[in-house]
């Protein structure tokens, strides 16, 4: 029997990555993963997921929080702190940080998860082969993960600001893009193997998460963010939960949500561990 296997040893790790470094616009998102603990272990909410589960003491491993040295040295601590989870059996939940972190940590999940579609939700494609003369930005780690083939699969929901270079990305990578424009609720993404899905606070609406580096409205409600989470009929297998930027939130709401979001990932990841 297997660690995972054990209902009273976790089956999933909670790891935050403190890094904002190859964000373009404004520093910040460094500061969100001590808030989403708080957030998600606040009284005012309890620690049951709307599918029924319940998250306990038990349910996650807690891996702390990452502050990584920048270039590239960030790249390897964060594939060797997912590396070492995923060793162990564990479905991790990373909070970033800014978006960059989603390239070293699908790396990791590349090499034991050879058939994995990404489920991204975003404003944003970040597919630009490079931005501000950085290929590793906040706006890249999706071309990134495309150009090494480290997943079968990207599907990405929310997007509201493809200029012609990423609308071209989306072609060179066979990218299935669904625009905000295109996005009705109930909408059904059949997936036929391990997903890791990726949410950017930005594919919200600013009214529900306002807390963002970039704003960007007409996107996704709460709601509809967790009924597409909820909607997912194939195993989860990781997250991430990136540019929550604290200092764009004054009210604290966006912290929130990215708790819920979170309890929510998690309770789907456990109907299949
Ligand atoms: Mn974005
Ligand atoms: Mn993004």
């Amino acid at each position: 029997m297997t660690a995972a296997e054990r209902t009273d040893e976790p089956r999933l790790a909670l790891v935050g990555f403190r890094s904002d470094e190859n964000s373009s616009f404004l520093r910040g998102a460094a500061e969100a993963p001590p808030l989403i603990r708080s957030a998600l272990a606040s009284d005012s909410s309890n620690a049951w997921c709307e599918n029924g589960r319940e998250l306990t003491g038990s349910t996650f491993h807690d891996a702390g929080d990452f502050a990584a040295p920048p270039g590239a040295t960030m790249l390897a601590t964060i594939e060797a702190a997912i590396g070492a989870l995923l060793d162990r059996g564990l479905r991790p939940i990373s909070l970033g940080g800014d978006h960059a972190i989603t390239y070293p940590i699908l790396r990791a999940f590349a090499k034991r998860h050879p058939r994995l579609s990404i489920l991204h939700v975003d404003a944003h494609p970040d597919l630009y082969d490079e931005f501000q003369g950085n290929r590793l930005s906040h706006a890249c780690p999706f071309a990134r993960i495309m150009e090494e083939g480290l997943v079968q699969r990207l599907v990405q929901v929310g997007l509201r600001t493809i200029n012609g270079h990423q609308r071209a990305q989306i072609a060179r990578f066979g990218v299935e893009a669904i625009e905000m424009k295109q996005f009705r609720d109930g909408i059904d993404v059949a997936f036929d193997g391990p997903v890791y899905v990726s949410i950017d606070l930005d594919g919200l609406d600013p009214a529900f998460a306002p807390g963002v580096s970039h704003r960007e409205p007409g996107g996704l409600s709460t709601r509809q963010t967790l009924d597409v989470i909820a909607g997912v009929r194939a195993p989860v297998v990781g997250a991430d939960v990136v540019e929550f930027n604290p200092r764009m939130d004054p009210t604290g709401m966006t912290a929130m949500v990215c708790a819920k979001l979170v309890k929510e990932l998690a309770g789907k990841m456990l109907e299949t561990t």
